[in-house]
């Protein structure tokens, strides 16, 4: 003990001296897919209370906890307890999408002249589409897993090849992800992608949010800001009809604070069509760099989350799929509306929507893009 006073001592002092006290990253087992391959759930713990789990299966967050406006801990991101519930039951809850997120409509697309049909995985409205990534997404498959200490700050890195024709799209297209927690209490996802084929690539995290908690109700009362003065509208299909339109004098308008349930039954024909909100909002971006793109406020525990990111659009989607079947973490049902995703992402449909930016890479270029969850109380 004697001796080891007067290094833990120094521990502190360097800690206190850099500034930014070490974010330790440790792991442990999580189970086993059906073929033998282990997972392991990796768990990255801040400075300031942020303490985010992720296991290497669909490079899934499991877990995030952050404290409430009296300092109590809670998890607001719903998910499950149990590897087998993630690779039978969810709804894509925490995961990595990809190779593209959101919607492509009847699963097809023509690129450089060539028409490529998709697995058509989901169908609103009867209308089939891919939905992210189709029938085994990047959600599905096991990630490789690297720990890093020696960055600057400690590094969950996982890697993915999804090979050409996996899924119906051309190309081997490499994959890392980082995953980092920021000195303002932020998890920051940086994503990288190559290919040796033209291919269109729309990664982005899948997490689920309810800021009370996960599995305490429905998020109704929880107040959403987005920078955005537009929208692409939708379809039955849920497939934007092309173009671009103004939030303004719509229920869909939230440049100001508003509580989501406040408009959500409003007789308007684009929250009829996709039962509440499932949008995605082009963002009012100023540059190229990370932007403030949504925040969200919960009033009962003071949580704010606000998302910032490199990508053009955001998903809202108010969670209407829910129905109250699966039971959370802590052994709450998961409500009709009872958590929110926000989707950073290029617009869905981009392949078949030429005013749209594009989602197409190619061999030589590298696909970036950044998002940050940051959390505070007020
Ligand atoms: C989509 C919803 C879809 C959900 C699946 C969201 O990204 O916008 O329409 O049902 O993912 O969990």
């Amino acid at each position: 003990m004697k001796f080891l006073l007067p290094v833990i001592f120094s521990a502190l002092m360097l800690a206190s001296t850099s500034g930014s006290a070490a974010t330790p990253i440790t792991q442990k087992s999580f189970g086993q897919l059906p073929d033998g391959r282990a997972v392991t759930l990796y768990t990255l713990t801040g400075p300031q209370g942020l303490v985010v789990e992720v296991m290497d299966y669909g490079a899934t967050i499991v877990a995030l906890r952050t404290p409430d406006r009296a300092g109590r801990a809670g998890d607001v991101a719903p998910g499950f307890t149990k590897l087998e519930s993630y690779l039978t039951s969810s709804p894509y809850f925490g995961c990595t999408i990809g190779r593209f997120g959101n919607r492509i409509a009847h699963g097809r697309f023509t690129l450089d002249g060539k028409t490529y049909q998709l697995a058509t995985n989901n169908s609103p409205g009867d209308v089939p589409c891919s939905l992210h990534g189709g029938n085994v997404g990047f959600d599905k498959v096991l990630w490789r897993a690297t720990v890093d200490t020696a960055a600057a700050r400690p590094t969950l890195r996982f890697e993915y090849t999804s090979k050409d024709g996996e899924e119906g799209y051309p190309g081997n297209l490499r994959v890392r992800l980082t995953y980092a927690l920021t000195a303002d209490n932020g998890l920051q996802l940086d994503y990288e992608a190559t290919t040796d084929a033209p291919t269109p690539v729309n990664l982005t995290n899948h997490c689920y949010f309810n800021l009370k908690g996960e599995g305490q109700g429905e998020i109704l009362d929880h107040e959403l800001t987005l920078q955005a003065s537009r929208y692409t509208p939708v379809n039955a299909g849920l497939i934007p009809v092309g173009g671009i339109q103004p939030v303004a004098g719509t229920p869909l308008d939230f440049t100001r604070p508003q509580r989501i349930g406040e408009r959500i039954g409003a007789a308007n024909e684009q929250l009829k069509l996709a039962g509440g909100y499932d949008h995605n909002f082009v963002l009012d971006r100023k540059g190229t760099g990370l932007e403030l793109a949504a925040t969200v406020y919960e009033p009962s525990s003071g949580r704010v989350m606000e998302v910032l990111t490199t990508e053009p659009g955001i998903q809202f989607y108010s969670g209407n799929f829910l129905d109250g079947t699966l039971a959370g973490k802590a052994g709450g049902k998961y409500l009709y509306r009872g958590a929110i995703a926000l989707e950073t992402q290029h617009f869905p449909d981009s392949v078949n929507q030429p005013d749209f930016p594009s989602t197409i890479l190619r061999p030589g270029e590298t696909y970036r893009s950044s998002t940050v969850y940051r959390f505070s109380t007020r």
